[in-house]
């Protein structure tokens, strides 16, 4: 953490290493691909191309872009979020970081949580277990948004997976439900898995007919999960625990970011540096070179 702070303390270290993170060999065009461009000095860490003239900011595709809040507050929070093993709530962020109000805390928890999901990432694989949880939702000022009587009252309906591998858990997915029957049901699996995974399930009927996948489904006693299924039930079990010690009760508003950030922070448990980059929303962007550039480069 003093590291951290020690490295990240001013603007210009900050831009320093997203221009490191975004351009490793060298400012690359995101518009021509042209190399060659010049450091403009009526507006921060922005270069223009020698090639196209277009202007690209070290932040530009990221979530900070046109961002007010110093980069060194962004920093600060995604690392504080990235690297917490349990996250971190607005409230402690705010008081952790000096910022003058809750609303910039929650903002800037809000906009680091929508970068918690790789809209590239890849469908789990291999062998899967899956299940679906109640999780009771913190009703102060919450609006009523299902008529009494409705299935969904009072509840909030979540499936999960988890992706294991020799008896290692590797990746999860959280998904809110409506309701636990077939239709709800697939599409979550059909969501979070690849064709031909090898499905788990306890023999709740709703993952029965699942095309292109492999299910097996035992049938289990009222308090037997965990045996059959541990990876979920663990999941479940944190989740619900996480909820409550860091946020006091989960809500249904947004529910989907919270799990979200829970699943981002499993899915990195073993890897909390590339957490960061990518809560920046840089991790995915150094990686794919645009292929003209990549010829332009070799030649
Ligand atoms: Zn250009």
């Amino acid at each position: 953490m003093i590291e951290f702070q020690v490295r990240f303390a001013s603007e210009r270290a900050c831009a320093e290493y997203l221009f490191e993170r975004r351009w490793p060999e060298g400012f690359v065009c995101p518009g021509c691909g042209e190399g060659r461009a010049w450091l403009l000095k009526t507006k921060a860490f922005t270069y223009e191309c020698a090639g196209c003239g277009r202007q690209t900011s070290v932040t530009a595709g990221t979530i900070m872009h046109a961002s007010k809040l110093p980069l060194t507050i962004w920093f600060w929070a995604a690392f504080l979020m990235a690297t917490h093993s349990n996250g971190i709530s607005a409230l402690q962020l705010q008081s952790q970081l000096g910022l003058g109000s809750y609303r910039t805390a929650w903002m800037l928890c809000a906009k680091l949580r929508r970068a918690m999901v790789n809209p590239e990432r890849e469908p789990l694989s291999g062998v899967v277990e899956a299940d679906e949880t109640i999780i009771p939702f913190r009703t102060k000022n919450d609006p009523i948004v299902v008529p009494a009587g409705r299935s969904g009252v009072g509840k909030m309906l979540v499936a999960g997976a988890v992706e294991v591998d020799g008896g290692t858990p590797r990746r999860a997915r959280l998904k809110v439900i409506e309701g636990f029957g077939k239709h709800d049901i697939h599409a979550f699996v059909l969501g979070a898995v690849a064709p031909n995974t090898r499905l788990v399930t306890d023999d709740w009927p709703s993952y029965n007919d699942l095309p292109d996948i492999k299910h097996k489904a035992i049938t289990i006693g009222p308090m037997a999960a965990h045996i059959v299924l541990p990876w979920t039930h663990r999941l479940f079990s944190n989740l619900k625990r996480w909820g409550l010690g860091v946020y006091h009760g989960l809500r249904r508003t947004n529910l989907q970011h919270y799990l979200d950030e829970f699943v981002f922070r499993f899915n990195r448990r073993r890897t909390r540096h590339a957490a960061f980059d990518t809560l920046l929303g840089i991790g995915a962007r150094t990686a794919p070179v645009p292929y003209h550039v990549l010829i332009r480069k070799a030649a």
